[in-house]
């Protein structure tokens, strides 16, 4: 039998060259412990209470990072389904027949799949020249039919954090649920003084997923709400089942997510993260002056995500060069400093540039 060389490049498993992915190499205790609870599933908590109780021990850990004592929620298939179920709690629990959702622009596509989904109004509104969610654009598109509005922390395209607290007094405003989005940000954030989450303001529910800076194996997202009526007001009834109710989106469930979820928590909460996120935020400053010392126009990062405007042609060539790298919707180059990217890797891939736009 053939041997695959683990760190062949093109070993599907290999993150050697990839820069555009908002998930990363999981750690290995995260590895064992998935293939441990690939047969077990959450889904059906009576069944497999190993893994329900595992998953009760992940939602705490994930309150813990996010400043909340007796978290309520599940391990979700990723920050898809939890904000899906952000948007389908607030409209279940909304005093209006004809609610609407108020996001920033920068909010992740998954809320348009939930407006779509819910039959929700997506009130989309623009940012300020930094990439934050605009707090008066806000308030102006806020009104008594809004169920919920969405703060960002971590924004896809730039890494941006929006200005949560002030974000949660527009919803206070309008007797509106707020919602933030950490999918990515919620493990790097707690190492930075970003007001962000549970503690610092009246956030009532909260995406955060181990299956990207968390190094979990995927499936594994995080929803957390502050109250159990959330949970409640997605409750379904589940005859066949012993459990009492589901508020999950999909039925079947990963145990390998939550079960890595649990182990890579054990294994890096508070040091390993911490470490991550400061080489992760060394990594994206070195990359982002390197591309500035070469002329191009850069995003200074917030978090370690680094926007550049790369010519088309030498983006196309890097590409085929085998970096994996994406664009924004402006076209810019983004680089997303995630965990399993060193400095030998960046090192290597600005000498590509250098190589490639002569
Ligand atoms: N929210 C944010 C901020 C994201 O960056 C992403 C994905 O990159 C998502 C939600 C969706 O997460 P998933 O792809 O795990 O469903």
């Amino acid at each position: 039998m053939t041997e695959v060389p683990v760190r062949d490049p093109r070993d599907p498993e290999s993150f050697d060259r990839i820069l555009s992915s908002m998930c990363t190499e999981p750690h290995p205790a995260a590895r064992a412990a998935a293939e441990r609870f690939l047969a077990s599933n959450p889904g059906d908590p009576e069944t497999f209470q190993s893994i329900a109780a595992i998953e009760a021990e992940t939602v705490a850990a994930l309150g813990e990072i996010t400043g909340l004592a007796d978290p309520e929620g599940f391990v979700a298939t990723g920050g898809t389904e939890a904000n899906i179920q952000a948007v389908h709690a607030a409209r279940n629990r909304a005093a209006t027949d004809d609610p609407n959702v108020v996001v920033p622009e920068s909010a992740h596509f998954s809320f348009r799949k939930a407006a779509d989904l819910l039959g929700v109004e997506l009130r989309s509104v623009p940012t300020d020249a930094d990439g934050r969610a605009d707090v008066a654009a806000t308030s102006a598109a806020a009104d008594g039919e809004t169920a919920l509005i969405v703060g960002v922390a971590g924004t896809t395209e730039y890494g941006r954090v929006d200005p949560i607290p002030a974000l949660a007094d527009v919803a206070a405003d309008v007797d509106a649920r707020l919602h933030v989005d950490a999918a990515w940000g919620g493990f790097l954030l707690p190492f930075t003084d970003h007001e962000w989450h549970f503690g610092h303001a009246a956030v009532d529910t909260l995406t955060i997923d181990p299956h990207k800076v968390g190094r979990a194996a995927i499936p594994s997202g995080g929803f957390l709400a502050r109250d159990r009526e959330t949970l409640d007001a997605l409750a379904v009834d589940t005859p066949y089942l012993e459990s009492r109710g589901q508020a999950t989106l999909v039925g079947t469930r990963s145990g390998a997510g939550v079960a890595s979820a649990k182990a890579a928590f054990e294994a890096l909460w508070p040091d390993g993260y911490r470490e991550t996120a400061a080489r992760a935020g060394d990594n994206a400053a070195w990359l982002a002056g390197a591309l500035g010392d070469r002329g191009f126009d850069v995003v200074e990062p917030e978090l370690p995500l680094v926007a550049a405007d790369l010519p088309e042609s030498l983006f196309d060539a890097l590409r085929e060069e085998g970096w994996r790298i994406a664009r924004t919707s402006t076209d810019e180059l983004r680089v997303v400093c995630n965990p399993h990217v060193t400095r030998e890797m960046l090192e290597s891939f600005v000498a590509d540039v250098d190589r490639l736009r002569e």
